[in-house]
């Protein structure tokens, strides 16, 4: 089965403690497609200005991105900078120009609309709304969304949510939209307000599914070198999404295995800048590295331990 996604397709200009990269492509739509397509087909929605390199994303359709929903128009593309400093957890957003995003109206191709899982990538909420005005009930909706639209659009990200089934943030996001400190109350109160499955990413130190009467938990992969983490949250909803897409179960054991793959992908794609390290991997390396998390967690509680 296919994953819709609409998101942003960007130029990005990154500083780490390793080095630079200058309007490399990137964007929540880009990093999740070359995530999720190692996986399953994948439709792209988003736009780009006259100025991006196309090509570039040759990559991508080659391995079965359908870019019929992705607009070129005139002007800017969408231009994200950021820094990392020692904690590569926290991006510093030096400059966001929204260009072309700035009046983007996305227009679902018909092909597209009934396309079994749909994930809303960090964008303006009012154009994720808007693309699940467009879609024929889907099988499972996710989104995401980040600071900067907390702040300047969070009434749009409440609404958002009443309508989907899961959402993805990061930790620092999580307490900003529900102004709970902890992560346990933060879920709750999400999971008041709309999505069943709440998954809150904690960076280096892993990931959380928390549903209504279970909490799941996947340490992130011990990388020795983070190269460049842009990119590591939609990598991991790409690898979440399309594994469910391939598997087409959303059972408990399955959403568990799919927030593991999710973590193996983030971790691909921190180890380059830009989606370079995403389009070198193959399945058998997604596999191989599962197998790598199983073997991190696995023990023996010890016969009868009282422990
Ligand atoms: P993450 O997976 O959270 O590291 O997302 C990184 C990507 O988000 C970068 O490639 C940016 O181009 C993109 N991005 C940054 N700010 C925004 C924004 N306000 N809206 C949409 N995408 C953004």
């Amino acid at each position: 089965m296919s994953v819709l996604v609409v998101g942003s397709v960007a130029l990005d200009s990154v500083e780490t403690p390793f080095g630079k990269a200058e309007n490399v492509i990137g964007g929540s739509g880009t990093f999740f497609s070359a995530s999720a397509s190692l996986l399953a087909p994948v439709m792209l929605v988003g736009v780009i200005g006259d100025d991006y390199p196309v090509e570039q994303l040759d990559p991508l359709r080659a391995r079965g991105v359908d870019m019929a929903g992705l607009e070129q128009v005139t002007g800017e593309s969408f231009r994200w900078r950021g820094r990392y400093r020692h904690d590569l957890n926290a991006a510093e957003t030096l400059e966001t120009r929204l260009g072309v995003f700035s009046h983007f109206s996305p227009k679902i191709p018909p092909q597209f609309k009934d396309a079994p899982y749909v994930f809303l990538a960090n964008i303006d909420p009012r154009l994720q709304l808007d693309v699940l005005r467009q879609v024929n009930r889907p099988k499972l909706v996710a989104c995401d969304t980040m600071n900067f639209w907390i702040e300047s659009r969070r009434s749009d990200i409440v609404e958002l949510i009443k309508h989907v089934d899961l959402i993805t943030l990061n930790d620092g996001e999580a307490r900003q939209l529900t102004d709970c400190s902890n992560l346990v109350k933060a879920a709750r109160w999400i999971m008041a307000h709309g999505p069943r499955i709440v998954i809150i990413k904690k960076g280096e130190h892993g990931a959380f599914m928390f549903k209504e009467r279970s909490i799941f938990f996947a340490p992130a992969y011990p990388l020795e070198d983070v190269f460049d983490p842009t990119g590591a949250g939609d990598s991991f909803a790409g690898g979440f999404m399309g594994y469910l897409a391939r598997t087409g179960d959303l059972s408990d054991e399955n959403l568990r295995r799919a927030v593991v793959v999710g973590s193996a992908m983030g971790s691909y794609a921190v180890e380059k800048f830009s989606v370079q390290r995403l389009l070198e991997i193959t399945r058998e390396d997604i596999t191989a590295r599962v197998a790598e998390f199983r073997q991190l967690v696995a023990f023996e509680q010890e016969q009868g331990s009282s422990t």
